[in-house]
């Protein structure tokens, strides 16, 4: 199964992931995580894109394809993925048909979350996520048990320096600019579902789940 998650940032993308990885058994690739978990560890690509991410600009493509052919390469790929956060501009949507081209693989949906603008601006600012294993929480829709520390990891959440207001805005310019042509794009390839994100998280899954398994 090869899924891609396509919606603005705070539409529910990874919220839908981990219900998809679980149900299907399939890598969830986050390059936002990526980017993320090498700013975290000093790595040389973290210290590259740090002020990008920081900033809520775009990495630049190469960047981008590069890591993404690195994690398609691994063995835990070969019976599929979902990609989340991933890709964002039509330079990578091409890099992308080329990588899956050379690895014989076909994208089977490229699902498109909507949400109204000032739904994703409240989700943002009242997202928390865990360091560690990624989980999303909200603190007034779906807080933690304990405020501020993550059921499965025990360990404190973080506001992610890029859930600021002013990042938040230019996020969603940079969406609306740079990632929201992907919609006509995939549309093209007959390869996409579009699904409102508004309603409960596993009502929205259900939604998905029946679309991709149609075929
Ligand atoms: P996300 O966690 O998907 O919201 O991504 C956080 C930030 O990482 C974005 O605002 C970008 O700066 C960067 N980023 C993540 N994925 C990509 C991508 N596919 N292309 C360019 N930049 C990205």
């Amino acid at each position: 199964m090869q899924l891609i998650l396509l919606g603005a940032p705070g539409a529910g993308k990874g919220t839908q992931a981990a219900h998809l990885v679980q149900y299907y058994h399939i890598p969830h690739i986050s390059t936002g995580d990526i980017l993320r978990s090498n700013i975290a560890n000093h790595t040389c690509l973290g210290e590259k894109v740090k002020t990008y991410t920081d900033a809520g600009q775009l990495v630049p493509d190469e960047i981008i394809l590069e890591i993404v052919e690195d994690r398609l390469n691994k063995i835990d790929c070969d019976p599929g993925f979902l990609f989340d956060g991933f890709p964002r501009t039509l330079l990578q949507a091409q890099g992308l048909k080329v990588l899956l081209e050379k690895l014989g693989k076909k994208l089977n949906w490229v699902i498109n979350i909507q949400v109204d603008t000032e739904l994703v601006i409240k989700r943002l600012i009242n997202r928390r996520s865990c360091p560690r294993c990624s989980r999303i929480y909200n603190i007034i829709l779906s807080p933690s048990h304990q405020p501020g520390i993550c059921d499965d990891c025990q360990i404190p959440l973080e506001h992610r320096k890029d859930d600021q207001l002013e990042v938040i805005m230019n996020r969603l310019m940079v969406y609306e600019e740079q990632t929201k042509p992907l919609i006509e794009y995939y549309a093209k390839f007959d390869q996409l579902f579009t699904v409102r994100g508004a309603s409960d998280s596993y009502a929205i899954f259900e939604i998905i789940k029946k679309q991709v398994e149609k075929g």
